[in-house]
């Protein structure tokens, strides 16, 4: 081997999480041949998916619905102004970035609302759910799949300074889930998210850090290391919890009988989004809308922007954007009825 030679080999490259002794050498190959999703690019999705991506995991998916925008600098470390100004989708800015960091992971990044219908389709083939989402209803489509799936996937949440943590596990260490430790899940508008509390960005630092943590000891295959529990951080009073659920046996409707709401769940076309945007489905799979027609027929009802994948229409009171496939997120307003006549009125039905 050339001393020369600028490519630091893997072996260097990873060496410090080789030493770390928990991991190891056969550790880290183990990393090297996992793959692991991660479902929201957000805050918690740009720390996940940066330490996931460093710490060498082979593949990593990125599944995001929406795009960046200025509000999203102060705590989503992977994005600069550059990407709100051009209206970069979150999944394909975080992966240029993270490209950029190590070019040995193969990085797929998917412009997508998951949900109950294409969920199998997006994680059949990964080994770990990080969950980086702003809202129930998608974790609960992401916990029924995990139960349904044997696929193992770790919550995280947070809002204001305080944040919660739960790795479920399925397989041989089947631990409680998410329905089984919170109940059904909370209606959408009924508990404080970010964009009517705010968030601070050292408590996603904090519960990333901890999600990730779990994660590497998942995917490194040190399952009996993994703290099964729900833990509670709250960065501001200093206060921390544990719920030791090491000893619980999953209890839920979807864990006993294999009941998942989640796929009697018909959303419809038009569905909250956890805040006060709404989000309109195509009518049909596979569209291919020409959104430069849009954008120049937008023009004379109010601000438009448009970009590689995405029309932004800004109206008195209410904000827009549609996607190439037909799919449209109605920000500043949380009315389905509002929501589907904006569309209609845009778009046509
Ligand atoms: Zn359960």
């Amino acid at each position: 081997m050339n001393p020369f030679d600028p490519a630091p080999s893997r072996s260097v490259r990873y060496s410090r999480q080789e030493i770390f002794l928990p991991i190891g050498v056969a550790g880290q190959q183990r990393l090297r041949a996992a793959s692991v999703a991660i479902v929201g690019c957000g805050a918690l999705g740009s720390q996940l998916s940066e330490t996931m991506v460093r710490a060498g995991v082979g593949r990593v998916r990125l599944i995001d619905r929406d795009i960046v925008e200025e509000s999203n600098l102060q705590r989503q470390t992977l994005f600069v102004e550059a990407d709100a100004a051009a209206l970069r989708p979150k999944a394909l800015a975080a992966k240029a970035r993270l490209a950029t960091v190590n070019s040995d992971v193969v990085i797929d990044a998917r412009v997508e609302d998951l949900n109950w219908d294409n969920a199998r389709e997006l994680l059949q083939d990964i080994d770990l759910i990080l969950d980086g989402t702003d809202n129930f209803d998608t974790r609960y489509v992401l916990n029924d799949l995990s139960i349904e799936s044997g696929i193992p996937w770790i919550y995280g949440a947070c809002v204001g300074s305080y944040g919660l943590v739960l790795p479920v596990l399925r397989g041989e260490r089947r631990t409680p889930c998410l329905r089984c430790v919170l109940g059904d899940a909370p209606a959408a508008g009924s508990s404080p998210t970010c964009d009517t509390a705010g968030v601070i960005a050292p408590i996603v630092q904090v519960i990333a850090g901890l999600q990730g943590a779990e994660a590497l000891k998942i995917l490194s295959g040190r399952m009996e290391a993994v703290n099964v529990g729900l833990v509670s951080v709250d960065v501001w009073t200093g206060q921390h919890d544990r719920i030791d659920l090491s000893r619980t046996e999953p209890s839920c409707e979807a864990c006993v009988s294999g009941v998942f709401v989640s796929r009697e769940q018909t959303e419809g076309e038009a569905f909250l989004c956890g805040r006060d945007a709404v989000q309109i489905r195509p009518p049909a799979r596979g569209m291919a809308l020409d959104i430069d027609d849009f954008a120049v027929t937008w023009r004379a009802l109010g601000d438009v922007t448009l970009s590689e994948h995405v029309v932004r229409l800004r109206e008195a009171n209410s904000e827009m954007l549609l996607f190439r496939d037909g799919r449209a997120l109605i920000k500043g307003t949380t009315d389905l009825g509002r929501a589907r006549s904006i569309y209609a009125r845009l778009i046509g039905s």
